[in-house]
């Protein structure tokens, strides 16, 4: 399948005009869009509700149209307890799926009234002692361990992961949990990440569903919901199909009534945690083409690097490319996309066919809507990009301005050498 921007060359030079690239530009009609066809999908779940993670993509404005639909925030560290409470989530609309949790952000989430999910059973004693208490709602996190395979094959492999507790632990946490005064349970799992199949939350909820029913009858404890956190991913690369929420939704739907509904657990809520899922497609990286470079190897110089969009760096990611104006020349030049880090795994793109590339070109970096600028760092002392939104009318609005030296020096505003960095220009 042919991978389209969501913005247009003409949209592009105007914006161009008021912000400098390299900038992540949002698509606020999309994401509209595809919020709602996850609603629509899970409505037949009455307490339904989707956990935005917002370690995908921390803006608030961004979160504020995903709260339009009844959204809440997934969070698992202070500034993102701090994120969510600031655009008013608080109470339920939080999920804390932390782990390795220190002691000021679960005492930060019980004062929001977040609910908390357990990464281990050592938490809860940590959790007691923390907060003096064990919530009336809880929720564990659940590692069955082994491979997670669909037909036969390999989607992740749970065992090698550091979350959640075994299904033992998972049973006495409960009862312990029970003992100590929580009434309603939770139980949460992430088994796969970016997933580009129908099947992966359908199975994912036959495994929960039944535990569910095991766990209600041996501890007595009443489930309330189940989460199905993130992992639904999407086509990065160009030949592969993408998911089919309807269908997720339905494949769901199936499991918990041939599974819950039988064992009189009809009334179980259905949560999600998803991140890529939710923004992904609905954001790309725009960057200029300034250098082209002919030794060993065809190279061409962005003015973007992997401190805007890391995936390609740490994973070696696919993201797909568009030479904007150039979308119907024959891609026959094979280039390295490169960045100007002093890193030799600063590359877009490696070996990759794309039309002939001129200087003051923009590209497209496509699918940089979750874990792109939230990733970012800032290695070689190079700086994050602005964030903009598309709005629905074609206009851009700029959601995060591009950081400045001085954002880059305030850590040092406590000495005189930062004074003076401060001031210099
Ligand atoms: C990262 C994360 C998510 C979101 O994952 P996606 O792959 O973006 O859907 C959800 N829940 C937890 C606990 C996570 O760590």
């Amino acid at each position: 399948m042919k991978k389209e921007t969501f913005v247009t060359k003409e949209q592009l030079d105007e914006i161009i005009k008021d912000y400098p690239t390299p900038f992540h530009l949002y698509d606020e009609k999309g994401i509209r869009r595809n919020m709602q066809a996850l609603r629509d999908a899970f409505s037949w779940n009455k307490g339904y509700k989707e956990y935005f993670a917002v370690k995908a993509t921390p803006n608030p404005y961004l979160i504020d149209i995903l709260r339009e639909y009844g959204c809440g925030c997934d969070c698992s560290s202070y500034t993102e307890l701090m994120l969510s409470e600031a655009v008013g989530a608080t109470g339920d609309d939080i999920m804390f799926s932390s782990n390795d949790t220190p002691a000021e952000e679960f005492i930060y989430a019980e004062k929001l009234g977040a609910i908390i999910n357990l990464d281990d059973i050592t938490h809860i004693e940590f959790l007691e002692e923390t907060i003096g208490y064990i919530p009336k709602t809880i929720s564990c996190r659940y590692n069955p361990g082994g491979l997670f395979k669909i037909s036969n094959d390999i989607m992740d492999n749970p065992g090698d992961s550091k979350y959640g507790m075994t299904t033992e632990q998972l049973f006495e946490a409960f009862k312990i949990l029970k003992s100590k005064g929580a009434e309603e349970f939770g139980i949460h799992a992430f088994l796969a990440s970016n997933t580009v199949t129908n099947e992966y939350y359908p199975m994912l909820a036959k495994i929960l569903f039944e535990e569910a029913v095991r766990l209600q009858k041996e501890t007595g404890v009443h489930i309330k919901f189940i989460n199905l956190s993130g992992g639904i991913g999407i086509p990065y690369t160009p030949d592969q199909e993408p998911n089919d929420i309807r269908i997720i939704g339905d494949g769901v739907r199936r499991v918990y009534e041939e599974v819950l509904v039988p064992a009189g657990m009809g009334d179980v809520e259905i949560y999600t945690e998803l991140g890529r899922f939710m923004l992904g497609p609905y954001g790309c990286l725009v960057t200029e083409a300034i250098h082209e470079k002919h030794t060993h190897k065809e190279y061409i110089g962005v003015d973007a690097c992997a401190v805007n969009l890391m995936r390609p760096a740490m994973y070696g990611a696919y993201h797909h490319v568009t030479v904007m104006g150039r979308e119907d020349c024959p891609c026959d030049h094979k280039y390295d996309v490169v960045g100007s880090l002093c890193e030799n795994n600063d590359k877009f793109a490696i070996d990759r066919m794309l039309p002939k590339v001129e200087m003051g070109d923009i590209l497209v970096i496509h699918d940089t809507g979750a874990h792109g600028f939230s990733m970012g760092y800032n290695y070689n002392g190079k700086l994050k990009s602005a964030e903009l939104l598309l709005k629905e009318d074609g206009s851009a609005q700029l959601i995060r301005r591009a950081e400045t030296p001085a954002d880059y020096f305030a850590t040092f505003d406590c000495f005189d050498i930062g004074k003076k960095l401060l001031n210099m220009r």
